[in-house]
């Protein structure tokens, strides 16, 4: 009895889904950026990453489903025992419906690390799936997991709120505008994944 693991979306549409991760970098441009080009994504937040200024992804919530799940204080889920994860994923849901209203339905483990205990425990904890991903933004590149190096139509997208310090200089604006090339050249649109799912 536990959640669905996906990295995917079944369907022959030409979309993707954008999903940013943790929650360390806060920069306003970011805010500007997607509210400008209205481009859905879904938030998985830490709250060791956002403690500081939970207020700065108040205005980010639209553009998917509220905010999302990805645990207390970061940890590799796998390294722990059954009633520490649910602790953290758990522990998180509160957190979240606390600060921002909504009651998280996904999961993301860091480092996309998971166990027949993580899947127990998002269900225990109300969650509905365990979320991953095929492709991973880096600076400038993306990261397949498929040999042909290709998106492949209801993809789901890792990146993170990552700033200068972690991106070598590069911004996070830069950085989604690098990602958003990657999409757009391949001919394919972004979509909300909470509608999907
Ligand atoms: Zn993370």
């Amino acid at each position: 009895g536990g959640v669905p693991v996906i990295s995917e979306i079944p369907t022959k549409q030409k979309i993707v889904f954008l999903t940013f991760d943790d929650g360390a970098e806060k920069d306003p441009k970011f805010v500007t950026m997607m509210r400008e080009l209205k481009i859905p994504f879904t938030m998985f937040l830490t709250d060791a990453a956002i403690r500081a200024d939970y207020g700065y992804f108040k205005p980010l919530r639209q553009f998917g489903d509220g905010v999302q799940n990805h645990t207390l204080t970061h940890p590799n889920l796998r390294t722990l025992g059954a009633s520490a994860q649910k602790q953290e994923i758990c522990g998180q849901q509160t957190k979240l419906k606390a600060e921002y209203g909504n009651t998280p339905r996904l999961l993301r483990p860091p480092y996309g690390n998971w166990n027949e205990d993580t899947r127990a425990a998002a269900a225990s904890c109300g969650l509905e799936a365990i979320v991953l991903w095929r492709e991973s933004m880096q600076i400038t590149n993306m990261q397949y997991q498929r040999g042909d190096k290709k998106l492949h139509p209801g993809d789901i997208i890792l990146a993170h709120f990552r700033g200068p310090s972690e991106l070598k200089g590069t911004t996070m604006t830069e950085m989604t505008a690098n990602l958003l090339r990657h999409i757009q050249e391949q001919g394919f649109t972004v979509a909300r994944l909470e509608d999907y799912l």
